[in-house]
């Protein structure tokens, strides 16, 4: 274990808020925007209807971030502060994760970059995408080019505690562990690239098969976590990972009293997943030598990025900025709080 005082400590979790916004939909509803954000690490929901004075318990510590983004901020400026520093962590050989959480329609796939809606494509202008011309560029560094690092993609989806394989039609796989707590995805494919473009194929193909044969209506996309992994290793081991995740929508997580059996279950596990992430997120940061990852597949999937002292995670809470997203938008704001 590292000590108090290891400068890394501190800077192993990051979590930061991002404003979306508001659309074309909400501005032409005349919906209220309640959210400012007037300093780069506050925020403030103004929320007439909810008789609490927010505004006072946000300037209090409670809701402070590392990092507040308001609508104006860019895909590349989000990336910028928060998934970028981790590029250079598995460089070092460590596992790095970035989750980008929040209610449906908030941005968590805007900003990850894993749109493919036929026409319209963001995926070279997202996360994913930014962090793959990164490594590439610190692959080619005189520092780590003697490390002769390979480069690896994998692109897999979450949904009901199941693991399915983008990069492979969604084949559906399983996961073991072994005597000494690996875990492993069993058949995973895992994709050797050697440019940015090479990364950006497999992002529109992965992302093309996670809402293949989904309607508007049935969208199991918010239902689903979907991680996209670069890899690197050397001479075949394993060097560094770097999992961005672009978790379910946590409304989904009070599905559970629906009256529909399948939703309820779907419900039921998002809540365990998310939950489960967030204590698995605070154990990395308080150091503790028990991290509860076993309570949900994701966190299982995740779990050696969640103990090593070489670990940092990034979390992006994404928010609406709307009156009538006010009730999720607090519950993201204070799960992202108890994280840190
Ligand atoms: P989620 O994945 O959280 O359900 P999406 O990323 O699909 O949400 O975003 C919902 C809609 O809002 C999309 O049409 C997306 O393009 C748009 N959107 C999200 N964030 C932004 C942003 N920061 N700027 C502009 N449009 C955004
Ligand atoms: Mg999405």
């Amino acid at each position: 274990p590292i000590s108090m005082n290891d400068p890394m400590e501190e800077h192993r979790i990051c979590v930061c808020v991002r404003k979306r916004p508001l659309n074309r939909q909400e501005l032409h509803k005349k919906e209220c925007d309640v959210i400012t954000v007037p300093s780069k690490c506050v925020l403030l929901v103004h929320e007439p209807k909810l008789k609490v004075d927010l505004t006072k318990y946000l300037e209090t510590q409670a809701f402070r971030f590392d990092f507040s983004f308001d609508e104006t901020a860019s895909n590349e400026v989000v990336y910028r502060f928060t998934a970028r520093p981790l590029v250079q962590t598995i460089f070092e050989g460590g596992k790095a994760t970035c989750f980008a959480y929040g209610q449906t329609g908030s941005g968590k796939t805007h900003t990850m970059g894993g749109d493919f809606s036929g026409k319209t494509q963001n995926v070279s202008k997202g996360i994913y995408a930014f962090a793959s011309r990164d490594v590439f560029l610190l692959q080619s560094q005189p520092r780590y080019r003697n490390l002769d690092l390979e480069v690896y993609v994998t692109f897999f989806e979450i949904y009901n505690g199941k693991v399915f394989d983008l990069l492979n039609k969604k084949a559906k796989l399983r996961v073991l562990e072994d005597g000494k707590q690996q875990v492993q995805v069993v058949g995973l494919q895992e994709r050797e690239v050697s440019c940015a473009e090479d990364v950006i194929k497999m992002i529109e193909m992965g992302s093309a098969c996670r809402t293949s044969g989904q309607t508007f209506a049935n969208s199991s996309s918010s239902r689903s976590h979907a991680c996209f992994q670069i890899i690197l290793r050397r001479r075949g081991k394993l060097h560094g990972k770097f999992s961005l995740v672009d978790l379910a929508g946590n409304e989904r997580g009070a599905d559970t009293s629906s009256a529909d059996r399948q939703t309820r279950m779907e419900g039921a596990e998002i809540n365990k997943s998310l939950l489960a992430l967030k204590e698995c997120i605070r154990a990395l940061g308080q150091n503790k030598s028990h991290t509860p990852f076993r309570e949900s597949k994701l966190t299982q999937v995740l779990r050696d990025s969640f103990i090593g002292a070489n670990s940092r995670t990034c979390m992006i809470a994404m928010i609406s900025p709307g009156m009538t997203s006010c009730e999720y938008t607090l519950n993201t704001l204070r799960y992202a709080d108890r994280v840190k």
